[in-house]
């Protein structure tokens, strides 16, 4: 019997080892490893513990005999141990047999185990297991159970599993909760008109504290379904607060940007922006007028605008970053444009050059380019013209944030595919402020990935939002079609037939992870193998066709020619393996194909999918799948093929994406510094968001101490990234 108790015997010294409160021992200086451990979760104060909440929960108030099990229950057994042995194979394990409580028997394997397990399944000892019970034809199994005690009194509720870390057990993190929820001031600070507006929540709404009390020890009588699937009213009140917590900080963040000071750009009439309307050779469309109505109002607002101008690829986001440039250089600013690549910010300076440097050279005036690659002296003389203000307009890549890099005048910062650069970036372009003047530049932010209705309304709530939601006149639709690799001489022919028509096609090889010469061999190989197909093809003047190969290894200067030669017409197919470079502009271009497309992201793929179908030209789109190893293709890789196939939408795609990944991977890592939700779901609880959209304003203006106290409560020390 004492054998048998070993298993749980660390489970009680962990738990006796429970400070008081994680403050009181840090004043101490030393902390445990478990004190640490809740350091690095930010479990710091008791409100920070009571609102960790399980991730699950085990039932342990009852022992279940067999005789009422099903395959796949998650359950408890208890028993005495016939037999206890390691078996060397299949794989060396610990199998033991229980003769279960009212009939039947078990087999327990551990694959991992320890002499504890071996002390604790002597022959002869009573034990309870915990754990999934599989019905094979061989009888009952569990796999790795919880042994438990087989003397300890069964708990009376529900068992929570909390989210934890090494070095954290349960155990200790039980204890420490339930302390935190005495300590923890749990007193109200929503609304009950706010609260009572939300039938979810259960009428009369669950309180704060009830609802936390609940949930860390629900009653073993709940449905279980309504607490897995955080249905049940007091996970909604949970949600509910997080939510209004969320938007309280969007809330306070636009009030500092607010007390902030900005130029006020106001074009002058017939000034720079309606002279270059008016040179383009094309109109805008109705979307891009509208943003741009959108723009130039911010723009005459003393407080820095903080927007972001989503557009699907090939909207035609650039012309109108041009236009809002031309208003504050018409306003005596200088105005910086930063794209995340190389290739990509000199298209952007191609076309600024063209566009805006006829209208500013008889001002004196010009557009600069800044990037890492370019040569000492050039670069220095561009750093002179920067800071004297004679660049209006400085084009570039990160080159633009760093430090040396000196404004006369900086009145706006426009930042191409956003979501490529760290909020740490972001900060450091809107810091290059104008100098002496001491104000804050405006900030646009483009992106060719929309944001969904839920994070647009959630997480990036701080931000204006304006959409091109229309594409220019003339393009057409792109088909796309998902082929396995086995159809690849098929595509080949179709290569053929395009390239004879004079028509251009990129073809993309993946990047291969952490293995660059895969990747480059891979795309060599292929571009052998075109090179040979399109070996006597000839082009609709007789000219020999030509295949190009592009990556990441290349430098800059022969990538750079590369693209020109395409560009040009002097390529015909261009084979890549540099994914990266979004945006490039080649009407010409109608076929796309992407190899191994299984292994790209979702937006990724419509990012690629958007460099066809610039022209009139009906355009293309194949991707061409294998399955791997294992002879299949994974199911969220499947999802994101057939997303492609029937939707060329950039909204539907970005949703798409957000339900395949969810919101964590959306934002990607760069974006971390926003504090995702940890209990609330962009999926399932968008009445909920639109909720706390609704009252975090009324709060905030009518009890701020109380909306502070909310905020605190929630985010804490957390709210540091607000400021970017
Ligand atoms: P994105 O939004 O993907 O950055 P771009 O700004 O590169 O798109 O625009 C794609 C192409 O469409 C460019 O060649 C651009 O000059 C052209 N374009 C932009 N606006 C219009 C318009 N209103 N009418 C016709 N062509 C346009
Ligand atoms: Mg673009």
């Amino acid at each position: 019997m004492a054998r048998a108790s070993s298993p749980t015997r660390a489970r009680q010294t962990d738990a006796e080892r429970v400070p008081a409160s994680v403050s009181e021992s840090g004043a101490k200086g030393r902390l445990s490893g478990p004190q640490r451990a809740l350091r690095r979760l930010g479990l710091l104060r008791p409100i920070d513990l009571a609102l960790h909440l399980p991730l699950r929960y085990e039932d342990l108030t009852r022992v279940q005999p067999l005789a009422e099990a099903r395959d796949g229950d998650e359950a408890l057994i208890e028993g005495e141990v016939l037999a206890c042995e390691i078996q060397p194979r299949p794989r060396r394990q610990l199998v033991a047999t229980l003769a279960v409580a009212g009939g039947g028997r078990c087999t327990l394997r551990f694959f991992t185990f320890y002499p504890s397990h071996q002390r604790a399944l002597a022959v002869g000892a009573r034990v309870r297991a915990h754990g999934e019970l599989r019905g094979g034809w061989a009888g009952w199994t569990m796999v790795h159970p919880r042994l438990l005690s087989a003397d300890a009194p069964l708990s009376d509720g529900l068992t929570p599993v909390y989210p934890t870390t090494a070095g954290l057990p349960q155990a200790y993190l039980r204890a420490a909760v339930a302390r935190a929820l005495q300590q923890a001031d749990l007193s109200e600070t929503v609304p009950a008109e706010a609260l009572a507006e939300l039938p979810s929540l259960g009428q009369p709404a669950w309180s704060l504290q009830a609802a936390l009390a609940f949930l860390h020890q629900p009653d073993p009588r709940t449905g279980r379904a309504a607490l897995d699937d955080r249905s049940h009213p007091a996970w909604q009140r949970l949600k509910a607060e997080e939510l209004l917590a969320q938007q309280l900080a969007q809330v306070q963040a636009r009030q500092a940007r607010d007390a902030l000071r900005a130029p006020v750009l106001r074009a002058r009439e017939g000034g720079l922006p309606q002279q270059l309307q008016a040179a383009l050779p094309f109109a805008l469309t109705g979307a891009q007028r509208r943003v741009l109505g959108d723009i130039a109002a911010d723009l005459a607002r003393p407080t820095p605008m903080h927007r972001l101008l989503q557009g699907d690829v090939g909207s035609g986001k650039t012309v109108v970053a041009a236009l809002a440039a031309a208003i504050a250089i018409d306003a005596g600013w200088q105005c910086a444009l930063m794209a995340p690549t190389e290739i990509l910010a000199e298209q952007h300076f191609g076309k600024m050059v063209q566009w805006l440097e006829p209208l500013l050279a008889p001002l004196g005036r010009s557009v600069a380019w800044l990037t890492g690659s370019q040569p000492r002296a050039q670069r220095q003389a561009m750093l002179e013209r920067i800071a004297a203000g004679e660049a209006a307009l400085v084009v570039g890549t990160h080159a633009v944030i760093q430090a040396q890099v000196t404004f006369a005048r900086l009145g706006l910062a426009v930042i191409d595919e956003q979501h490529r650069f760290g909020v740490a970036q972001r900060l450091a372009l809107r810091q290059k402020s104008a100098g002496a003047s001491g104000v804050e530049p405006h900030l646009l932010m483009m992106s060719a990935t929309p944001i969904p209705r839920t994070l647009a309304m959630s997480v990036y709530a701080d931000l204006d939002v304006s959409t091109i939601d229309e594409l220019p006149p003339g393009r057409s639709p792109i088909v796309t079609k998902v082929l396995a690799e086995r159809r690849r001489p098929e595509v080949i022919e179709r290569i053929r037939a395009q390239v004879a028509q004079g028509r251009q096609v990129y073809w993309v090889c993946p990047l291969i992870e952490d293995s660059e010469a895969l990747d480059l061999r891979a795309a060599t190989a292929t571009h052998a193998e075109l090179t040979s197909a399109l070996a006597g093809v000839r082009g609709p003047h007789g000219e020999p066709v030509r295949v190009g190969l592009l990556h990441a290894r290349l430098p800059v200067a022969e990538k750079k020619a590369i693209m020109a030669a395409f560009a040009a017409g002097e390529l015909a197919v261009l084979v890549s393996t540099t994914v990266i470079e979004v945006g490039v502009d080649v009407p010409n271009a109608s076929l796309m194909v992407i190899e191994h497309a299984e292994r790209f992201g979702l937006s990724q793929l419509h990012q690629l999918r958007g460099r066809v179908g610039r022209g009139s030209v009906a355009s293309v789109c194949l991707l061409l799948y294998s399955a791997g190893e294992g002879g299949r293709v994974s199911e969220a890789a499947r999802e994101r093929l057939r997303a492609m196939a029937e939707t060329q939408d950039g909204f539907e795609i970005a949703r798409r994406d957000l339900a395949i990944r969810g919101p964590g991977e959306f934002l990607g890592a760069r974006q971390s510094g926003a504090p995702l939700l940890r209990f609330a779901d962009l999926q399932t609880d968008e009445p909920l968001i639109e909720w706390a959209r609704r009252w975090a304003p009324r709060l905030w203006a009518s009890d701020p101490a109380r909306a502070q106290r909310h905020l605190q409560r929630w985010l804490g020390g957390k709210i540091d990234y607000l400021k970017a």
